[in-house]
């Protein structure tokens, strides 16, 4: 068979830019290879204050960012710090995975508040609302939202935000995405709605999706000063600080010449557009257009049930599996985010790989679902 397809990466295509790429030789010719503060280093924690301050309207101060091993690790010393056994935590689903194990581990109980298709993935803060109990402790939030896509709006967040005042719990938001939005869609954060807000809110972003530099593991939080305390004395016994010559890195990328971040969210435009285009023309698929992100989130519930090779394919992971076996295409299946009728495909990919995967997967569908 021909070599497998891959659309389902989530990370860029795009290679790190080029400046940033020389500041970490810099970094290394000038020996900055030792362990560096906890929190991370003082230029970079208050370059992302200025970020924040500039791109995201988020008062906060260098003593209140925590620099980490990637956003997944921003997310996980959080959870760590907040989630005691017994705690709830409410996810909006379909939800990104790593959030239920990181709460798991803490003997946290995820409380799944359904957001759903008809509402273009935007969850209902009704629905939030009646899942709070006394044992609720944190709201996880992540717009844009991997796999959906959905952007959450501002008149939600502030919805949100109230609820999280008068319940007193606190809201980790989980804005990796937030400069990949489409067709005019705007990213806010919860944390600069208004300062009761700003005080309960840990905000998680990372360079690995803006800047294309997934490898290099550099991720952040923003928080209130205590908090930011906490998990800098979480991190000192775990990984300590990340790697300096990253930091360098991710400081160069934040404070340098921004147009790459356009250039890529243009590419994915073109490829999202090609994407849509093409689920429409395979029977059974269906797809919410994406807000923001580089996935698109299709509905394969009208394949489920059918026989191929002469296996069952009973959900999305039966679908991926066979899909990668007979047709050499790799996508991500639904399940491990809490949607098991539906798979993830990604259009950080290019669109050679989108044009052949989609042709395989159209004469798939074809030849092994519509004849039953
Ligand atoms: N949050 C979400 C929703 C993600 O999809 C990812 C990566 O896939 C991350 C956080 C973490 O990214 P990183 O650890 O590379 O910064």
């Amino acid at each position: 068979m021909a070599a497998l397809v891959d659309i389902g990466k989530g990370e860029p295509d795009f290679h790190t830019p080029e400046y940033v790429k020389r500041a970490a030789h810099t970094a290394i010719d000038e020996n900055f290879t030792k362990y560096t503060p906890q929190p991370g280093i003082p230029e970079l924690r208050t370059a992302i204050a200025r970020k924040v301050k500039e791109e995201n309207s988020i008062e906060a101060s260098p003593g209140q960012v925590v620099v980490s091993c990637g956003g997944k690790h921003a997310v996980d010393n959080a959870v760590r710090c907040l989630v005691r056994p017994g705690d709830e935590v409410l996810i909006i689903t379909p939800h990104w995975f790593a959030y239920v194990e990181q709460i798991n581990l803490c003997g946290g109980t995820p409380v799944y508040v359904p957001a759903r298709p008809e509402n273009g993935y935007v969850p209902d803060a009704a629905e939030v609302c009646a899942a709070i109990t006394a044992r609720t402790r944190l709201l996880i939030l992540n717009s844009p939202n991997n796999p959906t896509g959905a952007v959450y709006p501002g008149t939600l967040l502030e919805a949100l935000a109230r609820t999280a005042i008068e319940h007193d719990f606190t809201v980790l938001s989980d804005e990796v995405y937030e400069k990949i939005v489409f067709d005019g869609a705007r990213h806010v954060s919860i944390a600069s709605l208004n300062a009761d807000i700003a005080a309960r809110t840990i905000t998680v972003n990372s360079v690995s999706k803006t800047h294309a530099m997934t490898g290099w593991r550099i991720g952040y939080a923003v928080l209130p000063e205590k908090l930011a305390d906490r998990v800098s004395a979480i991190q000192s016994v775990s990984t300590s600080a990340p790697s300096a010559v990253s930091q360098r890195a991710a400081l160069a990328a934040l404070t340098g010449d921004q147009s790459h971040v356009a250039a890529m969210t243009r590419a994915y435009a073109e490829r999202r557009g090609f994407v849509l285009e093409q689920v429409k023309q395979i029977p059974s698929l269906s797809v919410v257009p994406p807000a923001g992100t580089f996935y698109s989130f299709v509905d394969i519930g009208g394949l489920i049930g059918h026989t191929v090779s002469g296996k069952e394919v009973c959900d999305a992971n039966a679908f991926t599996a066979a899909l990668r076996e007979e047709a050499g295409v790799s996508v991500v299946s639904g399940s491990g985010f809490g949607a098991p009728r539906h798979i993830r495909i990604s259009f950080a990919v290019s669109l050679d790989a989108l044009k052949e995967g989609f042709a395989r997967l159209k004469a798939f569908v074809l030849e092994e679902f519509t004849e039953q």
